[in-house]
């Protein structure tokens, strides 16, 4: 897997390759490992783990060494339609300290815009600013190579939110929901045409992939030169419902991977390029930044990979069995059943008030 480095974060390597190189990653755990040492000497925060702790204190643990919090969205903020409880007065608390905050997803099958509607429709008021989902990561990485420079167009396998975010930064595309219903002609000597202007393939979560959008990406791929294989996201599952889990987006990218032999350049978690371009626009310090999440191999690996300290939160797929077996090997700095948990310490003292 290629993991995008957009021009852009090219410019900022002199600063930012150490973080990811496998030796500063192992200093940062190592480092990581001291000072969660040191927390469970001085402090009475629980170890369940040899390398995992229970967030216990988090205004000595966590909240002063925090200025920004990167959250994912499903499994954190909330599950499926339904926000978790206590969610709303938790982000209220957080902005009253001061600190920043950014939600970042790999679903792509909504643009910013249609996360903006989903935090408006659940009463979180959250600013469009602080949204970024893998669609707009896909947009930005073609900005940032300087894709619309080239007159070449997009072919999207995805959804609409992909569409909306070319949209914004005017990169034509064609294909995505308008392709649902298509099947090449297979009869006696069938074929089918495609467009050799087309210079990336942007493949995202897509609820009517078919045989024809394969086999348009497939040509697009192999027979057009320097066409781009961009995926939005690897995730092997993913959570339409909360009764099952279904399968993620790795499977669209596995199917056009099977035809090309290609590995596709990922724009989504675990993916530095996010990270890469809230660092670069905002200036913000990668020491003192969070990322919160409920998954080990997206969001845990996120942050471990690119120099940020990590918590894993029990409100979504990861069950605290999973974290703690001897198969895991991605460790977070704290993991708290919540992000509710943030003010536990605050919350005991209401409840011993009361
Ligand atoms: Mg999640």
């Amino acid at each position: 897997m290629h993991i995008a480095r957009s021009s852009l974060s090219a410019a900022l390597m002199a600063t930012s390759v150490r973080a990811f190189s496998p030796a500063a990653s192992s200093s940062f755990r190592s480092s990581a490992a001291i000072s969660n040492l040191s927390s469970r000497t001085f402090s009475s925060t629980t170890s369940l783990n040899a390398n995992v702790l229970k967030l216990t204190e988090p205004a000595k643990d966590l909240l002063p060494d925090v200025d920004v919090f990167i959250f994912d969205c499903d499994g954190v903020i909330w599950r499926g339609d339904s926000v978790i409880e206590g969610i709303p007065e938790t982000l209220e608390k957080l902005r009253a300290l001061g600190k920043k905050m950014y939600f970042v997803t790999n679903n792509s099958t909504k643009s910013r815009k249609g996360y903006k509607k989903k935090f408006d429709s659940l009463g979180l008021d959250v600013p469009a600013e602080e949204i970024f989902s893998s669609s707009f990561a896909a947009a930005a990485y073609l900005e940032q190579t300087n894709f619309k420079e080239s007159g070449k167009k997009v072919y999207v396998v995805g959804e609409i939110g992909i569409q909306e975010e070319l949209d914004l930064i005017g990169v034509p595309h064609f294909g995505g929901p308008e392709d649902g219903g298509k099947q090449p002609d297979m009869g006696p000597g069938g074929a089918l045409p495609h467009d050799s202007d087309v210079g990336a393939v942007i493949v995202g979560f897509d609820r009517n992939i078919n045989y024809y959008k394969i086999q348009y990406a497939q040509l697009c791929i192999n027979e057009n030169p320097g066409c781009e294989f961009i995926a939005t996201n690897t995730d092997a599952v993913t959570h339409l419902t909360d009764a099952q889990e279904w399968a993620g987006n790795g499977s669209m990218v596995g199917a056009i991977k099977g035809c090309t032999g290609q590995e596709p350049t990922v724009v989504g978690k675990p993916s530095p390029l996010m990270i890469d371009y809230l660092c670069s626009k905002l200036g913000l310090d990668k020491g003192r930044i969070c990322m919160v999440g409920d998954r080990l191999d997206t969001d845990i690996l996120f942050g471990t990979d690119n120099g940020l300290k990590s918590l894993l939160v029990l409100s979504g797929v990861t069950t605290e069995e999973k974290l703690l077996s001897q198969e895991n090997t991605i460790t977070p700095d704290y993991y708290a059943d919540s992000i509710v948990d943030f003010f536990v310490d605050e919350n005991a003292k209401v409840e011993a008030s009361a």
